[in-house]
Order: structure tokens, then sequence, then C-alpha cells
């Protein structure tokens, strides 16, 4: 379906039970941390570090795996929003980006979206 917006929503989002389309459409309250035309930040609510910020595209993407063409501009602006929110939150001496795709990750929200994780020190491993 062609939003009036220009974006095209997925079954999922027009059914209306992608808890991050109704974020971004402000139907349901979170701490906002950044946005512009595309994307979405915010804080996670059950954090696994002192900071801890998902940043959505306002576009229903599935994952990373869903990720088309014609979304690479779309992606590589979250990245740039990414670098401007870790100066922001003084994330000087860094910081993790995750993205989970699919049941083998464990991706509980099926809306794209990266965690930024950091203000500690998270060690070397991938994989805790
Ligand atoms: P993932 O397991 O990678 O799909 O991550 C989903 C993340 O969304 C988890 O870290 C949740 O804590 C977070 N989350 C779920 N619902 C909300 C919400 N309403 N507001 C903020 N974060 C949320
Ligand atoms: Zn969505």
């Amino acid at each position: 379906m062609m939003q009036a917006d220009g974006y095209k929503y997925t079954e999922e989002s027009k059914m209306g039970d992608c808890i991050f389309c109704k974020i971004v459409a402000g139907e349901i309250p979170s701490t906002k941390v950044f946005e512009d035309e595309v994307s979405y930040a915010f804080r996670d609510i059950n954090p696994q570090a002192p900071v801890h910020i998902l940043i959505v595209p306002k576009k229903h993407i599935g994952s990373c795996a869903e990720i088309e063409p014609e979304d690479e501009a779309l992606v590589g602006k979250i990245f740039t929003n990414i670098a401007k929110i870790a100066k922001e939150e003084g994330l000087d001496k860094g910081f993790r980006v995750i993205s989970n795709s699919g049941e083998d990750a464990g991706q509980t929200v099926h809306h794209l979206h990266y965690h930024i994780l950091g203000g500690k020190s998270m060690g070397e491993g991938l994989v805790p």
C-alpha cells in the first residue's frame, strides 16, 4: 500500500500491529532522542547499557533481510544519524551498533531497528 507520504507499508503495519510504526506515529509514547524526515530515535524501554537507544526508519522495513536497493540512501542516512546521536550522547569512548535480524538473532520487533549501546565497557566479544 502506498501512503500519501510516498512510503510503502507492508501487511503488518497496514494491520496496525507494528509497535515501532505506532511509536513513529506517536500512538505509543516514547522518549525521543532524535528525528529527521526518514528516521526516529528513542530510548529502549529495557536498557542493556547506560545508553541504549533505538533508531528506526519511519518507513516500515521488517529487518535487515528486507532492505531493498531503493532503501540504500535511507540506511546511509540512519548511520550518519547514529554518528550524530553518539556524539550528542557523549559516547566518545565508543559504542556498539546491533541489528537483530530474524529468529536466530532473537529479533522480537519486526521493524528494522539499530540498537546504539554505550556508556560502559562492553569488552571484545560480539556474542555474549
Ligand atoms: P530486538 O530484540 O532486537 O527485536 O529489540 C527490540 C527492542 O525493542 C528491545 O530491546 C526492547 O526492549 C525494545 N522495545 C520494545 N518495546 C518498546 C517500546 N515500547 N519502547 C521502547 N523500546 C521498546
Ligand atoms: Zn513497522
